[in-house]
């Protein structure tokens, strides 16, 4: 009797809730491995990061937990995932490798590689939905069959997709006592240099304690408080739904129609957004979507990108976003706006060096959502508006989103004692002022960097030139 034993190669879908994958998988009347590889490429290559990588350990730790309570565990491997697969299959009699869908670049070229190699030996390689809201990207088209490049018919047409069914968890996972495993490497060898000190814990158990409060209590006012800086009210899923190690389709089925409830399952559209953008259009990964603006004369200023990514430019909002990221992995959409405005239309430094700082110290750094947004903001991709509209002033930016400074004194403590009508622009601040709030210009805080009137008149002068 021929066996069907599985391999169910998880990859950024960390976890046994609505897990199609697997859920399928438990179906066999044979074997299953559930294997994880580490690729070098993923792990060490130039857009991988210290902060992701401890998530990614964290969260495999806790998978294999799971695992276990459905009497399977996870094997470990590493090397060159083609190689991998196949001495695995051959070694432990497997017919078909099982993964869930990606959509970047990269894993499409590596899944295609994989797969074309396994085929040659006779192993099926299936795939299955599960890592955004809706299942098949190909299906969604414009009344004359092309792609929406503005989110808003996107997500009208995305909202009367019909969703698949949530998956429970497979109650037992057959997997045998003698797969070979090697350890995961230790948090403790990671390279310190971009260790940021505050990071949340990765893991399924993680995503789930943190969706439930939030599905409890924030997301009612998710309309109103989501760009409330100090507040901090949104979901901070990202980095939890970037891994898979929560669904967003079991999200999506377990919230309500409230107001506040229907405004944050539209966010959950902009990734599906962005992952069929960067699908459809695999250049943008380096090239601006807007052929026009591929000739924009960027600045290149190694001085000022280092301020920038230090949070010393001087304008304490940028300073107190960029010092969340550095400290947390993490920042608040409402910061990101405002520093990628900050970096590409202030500073006009290009996007791309925005996206590959974002890239190495988020903790949801992610491939699309990362590539669309930053194009989003620097006004070169899809979703288009005019160049005016996508330019912030970091000041009034304060005065709106943390009209009491407590979000850019927490990040930013030698602002601490300065008065709230200087927390727009300490440089304004008279001398005694400086002495007696301890905070002296130029040496305790920074002048500002630039002119914000004098740059945005150059951004659009730039932008129209091309
Ligand atoms: C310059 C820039 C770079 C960004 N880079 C990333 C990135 O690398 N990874 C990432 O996940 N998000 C990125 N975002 C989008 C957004 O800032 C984060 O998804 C959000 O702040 C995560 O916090 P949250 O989970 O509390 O979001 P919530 O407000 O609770 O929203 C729920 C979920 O909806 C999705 N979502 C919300 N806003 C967006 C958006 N604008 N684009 C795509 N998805 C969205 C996210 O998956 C988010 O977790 C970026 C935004 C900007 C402006």
């Amino acid at each position: 009797m021929v066996k069907n034993n599985i391999i169910v190669w998880f990859r950024n879908d960390l976890r046994v809730l609505d897990n199609p994958t697997l859920s399928k998988a438990s179906k066999t009347d044979g074997n299953v491995i559930p294997l994880f590889i580490l690729d070098k490429q993923l792990f060490n290559g130039a857009r991988s990061s210290q902060n992701r990588n401890r998530f990614l350990i964290e969260s495999l730790i806790n998978l294999d937990n799971n695992l276990k309570k459905i009497k399977s565990r996870l094997i470990i491997a590493e090397g060159d995932p083609e190689l991998i697969l196949s001495e695995y299959c051959k070694k432990y009699e497997v017919s078909s490798v099982y993964i869930s869908e990606d959509y970047t670049p990269y894993s499409i070229k590596r899944d295609n590689a994989v797969t074309n190699s396994l085929n040659k030996n006779g192993i099926q390689v299936n795939k299955f939905p599960g890592r955004l809201v809706v299942s098949n990207l190909d299906a969604i088209r414009t009344k004359t069959e092309s792609i929406f490049k503005v989110y808003t018919p996107f997500y009208n047409n995305w909202s009367l997709i019909q969703r698949r069914q949530v998956c429970p968890i497979p109650e037992k996972i057959n997997t045998p006592a003698d797969i070979y495993s090697i350890e995961l490497p230790k948090i403790s060898d990671l390279d310190k240099k971009y260790l940021s000190p505050n990071v949340s814990l990765g893991g399924e158990d993680k995503a789930l304690e943190i969706f439930n409060s939030f599905k409890s209590k924030n997301i009612f006012d998710y309309n109103e408080a989501h760009n409330d800086l100090p507040g901090d009210k949104t979901s901070r899923i990202s980095p939890y739904l970037h891994f898979g190690c929560i669904s967003a389709l079991y999200m999506e089925s377990s919230v309500g129609q409230s107001d506040g409830e229907t405004a944050w399952k539209r966010q959950l559209c902009w990734r599906d957004f962005y992952n069929y953008i960067l699908f459809n259009y695999p250049s943008n990964i380096r090239s601006e979507f807007q052929e026009k603006y591929r000739n924009l004369k960027w600045n290149n200023n190694d001085a000022l990108l280092k301020a920038w990514q230090e949070g010393k430019t001087g304008y304490p909002i940028v300073d107190a976003a960029m010092r969340q990221l550095n400290n947390e992995g993490w920042m608040h959409n409402r910061g990101r706006l405002i520093v990628g405005s900050f970096l590409t239309k202030d500073l006009f430094i290009d996007w791309r060096k925005g996206e590959d700082y974002f890239q190495k110290m988020l903790i949801d750094g992610d491939i699309s959502n990362n590539n669309g947004n930053w194009q989003w903001i620097a006004s070169v991709g899809v979703d288009p508006a005019p160049v005016f509209r996508r330019i912030f002033n970091p000041t009034l930016q304060q005065e709106k989103f943390d009209p009491d400074g407590v979000y850019i004194k927490k990040y930013v403590p030698e602002l601490k004692n300065v008065p709230l009508k200087y927390l727009g622009d300490p440089s304004l601040m008279p001398n005694d002022v400086q002495e007696e709030s301890g905070c002296k210009i130029g040496k305790d805080y920074p002048f500002p960097i630039i002119n914000h009137s004098e740059a945005r008149k150059m951004t659009l002068e730039e932008f129209s030139r091309v």
